[in-house]
């Protein structure tokens, strides 16, 4: 086993499915306890089960980020779990595209509660763990990674408020780094493309032939072509901060 993540701890949400469970088997692989954290337990007990089958090590917590009180309690367990915090992937996420004069209620807020408020509770509550940890940790060097989008970068038609959560982490995310840079807790966003997993599924029935339509139109990314790319951003020697990592899929054009 590649085990330079040896003896640190890291917390990933939306840990159940899609990039979230490829980034845990990932960082797991490499060394790091990790926390997997969700609304769903089966599918989070089912990437546990994984990791431990291939050696390493796994706890899970189910809690909704958007709520702040399971947000802090979600990153308290993994203190009482493990006695220590070395990386946070922000990855939780949800996805509800369609113009802005039809979308109903409560699709905006959904978005934004755990895209911009999950990321926020999660972050806050995880700081003074990691910065104790860039004193005491293996690598003497602590992660925040955000898995942002290419719509953080680039607004269109029908995922405006999908972008403004992104756009949001990405603004938060900058200035965030510098106020940590100092104390060598690193932050970074990851802005994946177009990547095969059940985001889209949440999109309400009408437009989901629309929606399928664009996403087969193309060979999209997998899971574990982002989880390649936290691990390349948290794998860094602790002099190199990688802070933003856009990732296309080959065949997409926006
Ligand atoms: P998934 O739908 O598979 O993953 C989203 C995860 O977030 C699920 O595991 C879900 O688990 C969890 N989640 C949602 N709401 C909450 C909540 N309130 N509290 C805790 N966990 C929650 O899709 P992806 O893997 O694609 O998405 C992961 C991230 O990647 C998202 O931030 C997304 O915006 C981003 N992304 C995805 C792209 C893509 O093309 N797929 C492109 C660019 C960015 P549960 O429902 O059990 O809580």
């Amino acid at each position: 086993m590649h085990a330079h993540l040896a003896g640190t701890v890291a917390l990933i949400t939306g840990a159940g499915t899609g990039i979230g469970a490829a980034i845990s088997r990932a960082l797991a692989r490499d060394g790091a306890a990790v926390v997997l954290v969700g609304r769903r337990p089966a599918p989070l007990e089912d990437v546990a089960a994984q990791i431990r089958a291939s050696g390493g090590t796994a706890s899970v917590f189910t809690a909704d980020i958007s709520q702040r009180a399971q947000a802090t309690r979600a990153v308290e367990h993994a203190i009482s779990e493990f006695g220590r915090l070395d990386i946070v992937v922000n990855n939780a996420g949800a996805m509800l595209v369609g113009p802005v004069a039809d979308a109903p209620e409560g699709e905006w807020e959904r978005m934004i509660d755990v895209n911009v408020n999950g990321t926020l509770y999660i972050t806050q509550t995880a700081l003074p763990h990691l910065r104790k940890s860039t004193n005491t940790g293996p690598r003497q060097v602590s992660d925040i990674v955000t898995i942002s989008s290419t719509a953080g970068r680039v607004a269109r038609p029908g995922t405006a408020v999908y972008s403004l959560t992104k756009f949001g982490v990405n603004a938060f995310s900058e200035a965030l780094r510098q106020e940590l840079q100092p104390q060598r807790v690193r932050v970074g966003v990851i802005e994946p493309g177009n990547v095969d997993t059940e985001l889209a599924s949440h999109t309400r029935v009408e437009l989901h032939e629309g929606v399928q339509a664009q996403i087969n139109s193309i060979e999209r990314l997998m899971p574990e072509d982002i989880a390649d790319a936290v691990t390349y951003m948290v794998g860094r020697p602790r002099r190199v901060a990688v802070n933003e990592i856009l990732v296309r899929a080959a065949d997409q054009s926006w």
